[in-house]
């Protein structure tokens, strides 16, 4: 209370409700004490939790390139299969340097909305004193941090700019821009029993591929919050990725029940039905899920899409498209498709294909194929 009155302007977050979880440390590949405790120290200071150190794990093999780099990417995936079920946030430190799809190297990484966050030693200047190596690292630590909290990059003065090079950190301010702090704020605020909370866990789970991990967080949400549509949908898509089918279309009807005029049930409903083996079922559903959607051209996109790849209606699917370009839509992959449609070809596409509906946070539900366009 003390430090909140001492620094007028500068919000405190609220004290999680529930559990905070804990933060883990963990030290990938050979890496001094030193730099392991600095690392918890940072944590410590940026997310006001009790940093737990865990036993350090050998860098996988498989994340190395031929110039001796590792993939930041794949090492956030290490430290996420090795984070305990009480993870708020679980951070790797390593000596070794780091790059990612985009660049050779980079000092830190972390996905948006997910818990793990990693930074390299390799590349960081050799300061002289203790207080510069730490101030250095909170830096860092408080960076990546904010992309867990779902920030972006930012051009103000705020600790969010984007650096590739370590010795440009000195730069950098400590402090987040406003808006970047309220996010970091809301973050923190979070316990992990939180349903907000939760979804990010389920839907990190369900990036990794593991489906089992993100059905037993999606009941755990919706217990904690029966009337929440998105979460009942998200559940049965995990169940459908699961392929627990019956389960998935009871999840589905509960949403539609809760929330009888959001589209996204009735979207993942047609998804359900059509590549499960009643495709039959699956149009009044698609057609009720876009008469509901706020967002016309995203409606008209995915309902062709579906018509098109998976109930192999193209009159169906080109009315949709026209429908998407006739209210204004531009969508490339619209575009390409109708163009498609309209004009006699002889190619054929044999490809398998793969239905991908997913819950995008702002977005709602997207449908998406992979694999070719099929024409006979
Ligand atoms: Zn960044
Ligand atoms: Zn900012």
């Amino acid at each position: 209370m003390a430090l909140l009155l001492a620094t007028p302007g500068c919000e405190q977050p609220p004290e999680p409700l529930g559990d905070p979880g804990l933060v883990y440390v963990m030290a990938l590949g050979p890496t001094p004490q030193a730099t392991v405790r600095r690392a918890a120290w940072a944590l410590q200071q940026t997310t006001r939790r009790a940093v737990v150190v865990l036993p350090p794990v050998d860098l996988p093999e498989r994340a190395r390139d031929a110039a001796g780099r590792y993939d930041a990417g794949m090492l956030l995936d290490t430290l996420l299969r090795n984070a305990p079920d009480d993870t708020f946030r679980i951070a790797g430190v390593t000596a070794a340097p780091l790059g990612d799809t985009e660049h050779d190297s980079v000092i830190g990484y972390a996905r948006t909305g997910e818990r793990a966050l990693i930074y390299s030693t390799e590349a960081l200047p050799n300061y002289s004193t203790e207080a510069a190596r730490r101030r250095t690292v909170r830096r860092i630590v408080a960076h990546e941090l904010g992309h867990t909290f779902g920030g972006g990059h930012c051009k103000a003065d705020c600790v969010m700019r984007d650096t590739l090079n370590p010795h440009a950190i000195e730069l950098m301010p400590d402090h987040p821009c406003p808006l970047h702090r309220r996010q970091a704020n809301r973050g923190l605020a979070l316990s992990i029993d939180d349903p907000d909370f939760i979804a990010e866990v389920a839907a990190e789970r369900t990036r990794l591929g593991d489906f089992t991990q993100a059905v037993a967080a999606w009941r755990r949400a919706v217990t904690r919050r029966p009337d929440d549509a998105r979460l009942w949908t998200a559940l049965g898509i995990a169940l459908m990725a699961k392929g627990e089918l019956t389960a998935a279309d009871e999840a589905f009807r509960t949403a539609n029940r809760v929330a009888p005029e959001a589209p996204q049930p009735y979207y993942a409903r047609a998804v359900l039905y059509a590549a499960g083996d009643e495709p039959a079922r699956a149009e009044p559903f698609l057609e009720a899920a876009v008469e509901r959607d706020g967002d016309a051209l995203r409606a008209h996109r995915a309902a062709g899409i579906l018509y098109q790849d998976v109930l192999e209606d193209e009159k169906r699917a080109v009315h949709h498209f026209e429908a998407h370009v006739r209210k204004g839509g531009r969508d490339p992959d619209v575009i390409t498709r109708l163009t498609f449609l309209l004009s006699p070809t002889t190619l054929v596409f044999n490809e398998p294909e793969t239905i991908v509906a997913r819950w995008q946070p702002g977005r709602g539900l997207l449908i998406a194929s992979l694999g070719g366009a099929r024409r006979r």
